[in-house]
């Protein structure tokens, strides 16, 4: 089900050979996979890289009107991931 090389949504980068969805999204690559209803229905899913991911949540965060991680925060988050 593994498109060959998916691109990151925020920069575009191509994802890096892996055996497997699951090797792109463990810590060793640390990309994640979001799926997705579009409006019109169909099924999309969602590559980011390991730094689009983290900017994205932060946005996420931010627009929820939740203060923002400050980095010391965000960087254990990562660290914990990782
Ligand atoms: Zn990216």
């Amino acid at each position: 089900m593994m498109a060959d090389h998916p691109t990151c949504i925020g920069c575009g980068v191509t994802a890096p050979d892996a055996n497997s969805t699951y090797t792109l999204i463990s810590a060793t690559h640390g990309w994640r996979l979001t799926r997705r209803i579009l409006a019109d229905g169909t099924r999309g899913v969602e590559w980011r890289c390991p730094t689009c991911w983290t900017a994205h949540k932060n946005g996420q965060a931010t627009a929820k009107g939740a203060p923002a991680p400050g980095p010391a925060a965000t960087a254990a988050a990562t660290r914990r991931r990782a």
